[in-house]
């Protein structure tokens, strides 16, 4: 089982910010930005690449929750990334498919 399903489960303890039926928000522990928030499905599936071509709802839900958390908490008209690290290039390092919600500084892009 991986990190994220044990703080899904409640298992290991997490700054958890958001939560609905499909979907749980927590803080980063490594926070890379002044607002840096993990939405996780709580059904388990590795990575974008794991998805199955049915599973577009999971995504949304996901996408649809930060989006919602970056409303509420006042950043949606300053500005905000969504990341989705996928396997080893793209620096996965927690095989439970998460969106990173970055926010509250000016990003810089490339991200390197
Ligand atoms: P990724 O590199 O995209 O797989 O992102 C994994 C993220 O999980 C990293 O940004 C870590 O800082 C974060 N992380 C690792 N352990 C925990 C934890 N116990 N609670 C919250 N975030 C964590």
């Amino acid at each position: 089982m991986t990190l994220f399903a044990k703080i899904i489960r409640r298992e290991i303890p997490a700054d958890i910010v958001y939560e609905d039926d499909q979907v749980l928000g927590f803080r980063d522990i490594s926070p890379q930005a002044p607002v840096h928030v993990l939405f996780v499905p709580k059904q388990a599936v590795a990575n974008t690449d794991g998805l199955a071509d049915d599973q577009a709802e999971l995504v949304g839900r996901v996408v649809l929750a930060a989006r919602n958390y970056a409303r509420q908490i006042g950043i949606a008209q300053s500005g905000y990334r969504m990341v989705l690290n996928t396997n080893g290039d793209g620096g996965q390092t927690v095989y439970h498919l998460h969106l990173h919600l970055l926010g509250g500084r000016q990003l810089h892009w490339p991200p390197g």
